[in-house]
């Protein structure tokens, strides 16, 4: 899988660098981690940043033949050196372009009574 064509197939933005593809029941995920030097401090505007940690979050984008895709973005957290300011770096993710049919599978909550 090439950057470009996770770009224009899914849209994704800059800010992104792609790093792995993982097949896994029956679904592709792209792992998706953010620029370093796309993290800035939303408050100073310093790029002197620190890592403190980070999570993901997943987003299902545009199926590729019958197996669902989804984009795996690193969401960095981060502390700005200069003014301490703490803060999750998460570019804008696309949005998927065509639209899916949902409702074959839905997950249904069981309920319980309290
Ligand atoms: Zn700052």
């Amino acid at each position: 899988m090439r950057q470009s064509l996770l770009y224009h197939a899914f849209g994704v933005r800059e800010g992104y660098d792609y790093q792995e593809t993982i097949y896994q029941d029956g679904c592709i995920r792209f792992v998706l981690s953010v620029r370093p030097d796309w993290i800035r401090c939303p408050a100073c505007g310093g790029k002197d940043i620190v890592r403190k940690g980070r999570r993901y979050r997943e987003l299902q984008t545009v199926p590729i033949g019958l197996k669902p895709v989804f984009l795996v973005t690193e969401v960095p957290q981060c502390e700005c050196a200069a003014c301490g300011k703490r803060f999750e770096a998460a570019p804008p993710l696309p949005r998927p372009m065509s639209a899916t049919p949902t409702g074959s599978r839905r997950l249904s909550k069981p309920s319980r009574g309290g």
